[in-house]
């Protein structure tokens, strides 16, 4: 039987991880640096930097080494400045994410309540979030809004969501009962959507992946299971075709492989090179030996 494995067309390591790679890579090279939670959600790439003398801690009271850095995901305002003080700090802050904190504080400042479209565990949803002030919430359910509905709604996506569930969100939004039990076309004086934080990296990852789960009869997601990027490409392909995510090559069981004729790989924008390779070398192994 024909088998081949298939790649996505777009996948792996994004603009902003390889630049706060190479910022940590580079102030590595002048001493010890501590890293404000993981730099970016892979635990390979986490791995590698350690090696380099990058050492992850959790809270800026941990903080011991000459320099420290703010991962990918950012921070909250102040922290970069609390951190400074007797110390260099190398933000490594992707510029999307950054204009999604921008975009909060605007939206704060000009009396709107806040709602983060997105996960409210994950470290950039909760520094977008404390740019807001402590005035908005994160949500993925329409229904968590507070009541009354703020007059003035602004909405921000997380970057890595899919373009389609945010419109749907926003559209629900706009449904939304107003609690006096009156059906009005909108239930706010103003909502503002924030659309230029939708990350185009991310979205082309998971246009590449829906095409190659149309394609594939197994599709294997690769990255950091604390990637919210790979998480949502697995979520996107697995409708369309069986899928599985996995963090390495040994997780991959031989059955998954049974009688499969197009194996299809794709990886999160946090997943190093090296894993992808791995992953498709030990596919390419077994369905050559059947
Ligand atoms: S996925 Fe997009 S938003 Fe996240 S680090 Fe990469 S480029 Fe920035």
């Amino acid at each position: 039987m024909n088998v081949e494995v298939l790649l996505a067309k777009e996948m792996g390591f994004c603009f902003g991880v390889k630049r706060a790679v190479r910022l940590l890579e580079e102030a590595a090279r002048d001493g010890p640096v501590d890293s404000l939670g993981s730099v970016v959600h892979n635990p390979q790439v986490v791995a590698r930097l350690q090696e380099r003398g990058v050492r992850v801690v959790a809270s800026p009271e941990e903080v011991r080494a000459p320099t420290v850095a703010i991962p990918s995901h950012g921070a909250g305002p102040g922290v970069a400045d609390r951190l400074a003080e007797g110390r260099r700090v190398v933000d490594t802050t992707c510029p999307i994410v950054r204009r999604a904190q921008q975009a909060a504080a605007r939206l704060r400042e000009e009396g709107f309540y806040v709602v983060v479209f997105g996960e409210s565990d994950h470290p950039e949803v909760r520094a977008v979030l404390a740019w807001a002030q402590g005035q908005g919430l994160a949500t993925t359910d329409p229904f968590g809004l507070p009541r009354p509905l703020p007059r003035w709604l602004g909405v921000i996506p997380q970057t890595t969501q899919h373009l389609a569930s945010f419109a749907n969100f926003v559209r629900d939004l706009m449904s939304l009962p107003d609690g006096k039990g009156k059906a009005a076309p909108c239930p706010y004086s103003e909502l503002r959507v924030v659309t230029n934080v939708l990350c185009q990296a991310t979205q082309q990852r998971q246009q590449s992946a829906q095409d190659l789960a149309r394609q594939s009869d197994v599709v294997i997601v690769v990255g950091g299971y604390n990637s919210a990027n790979t998480r949502r490409l697995a979520e996107l392909c697995s409708p369309l075709v069986e899928t599985h995510h996995v963090q390495t090559a040994a997780e991959i069981d031989p059955r998954w492989l049974q009688g499969q004729r197009r194996v299809g790989v794709t990886a999160g924008a946090s997943t190093p090179e090296g894993s992808v390779e791995e992953v498709v070398e030990l596919l390419r192994k077994r369905l050559e030996n059947g």
